[in-house]
């Protein structure tokens, strides 16, 4: 009886450390699943991703392989492609929150923040730090809170 509930949960730990990984949005009208491996986890500056994050940079898992399956609100999941790039996003028509992009045929592009699992890979590489926003620089040198300011 013992050794059989210890099997199962030894297989039920394999599974999650497998590599399937969920995600959802920040209203929780979508949800999703990826099944598979990320083969890159890049954090691009350009002036792309600076416009479509609001932020210093957008951090994107790619993935030849990995499949995703839509568990919730796929009606509610949009996407936008810039003309004449290749840069696009979806996102939640409810939130405005990031979501996976199946965009570029054979790529998906999980954006990292998305994620409800923990993910083990580290970043592979920043890139177009050409064109990186002025204001970050040194950012390891501003200080460190672990809240709100005092
Ligand atoms: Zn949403
Ligand atoms: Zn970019």
């Amino acid at each position: 009886m013992c050794k059989s509930a210890c099997v199962f949960k030894l297989q039920d730990i394999q599974e999650i450390t497998m590599t399937d990984h969920s995600g959802s949005c920040l209203c929780g009208s979508v949800s999703f699943k990826v099944t598979g491996e990320f083969n890159g986890f890049y954090l691009c500056h350009c002036k792309h991703c600076q416009k479509d994050t609001g932020s210093a940079y957008a951090a994107n898992l790619f993935s030849q392989s990995a499949e995703l399956v839509w568990q919730s609100g796929a009606d509610t999941v949009t996407c936008f492609t810039l003309p004449g790039t290749r840069h696009n996003k979806s996102f939640c028509k409810l939130c405005g929150s990031a979501l996976p992009s199946t965009q570029i045929p054979g790529l998906l592009v999980v954006p990292a923040g998305c994620l409800d699992t923990e993910i083990s890979m580290v970043p592979t590489a920043h890139i177009f730090l050409s064109s990186k926003a002025v204001w970050d620089e040194n950012s390891e040198d501003v200080p460190r809170l672990e809240g709100l300011p005092e």
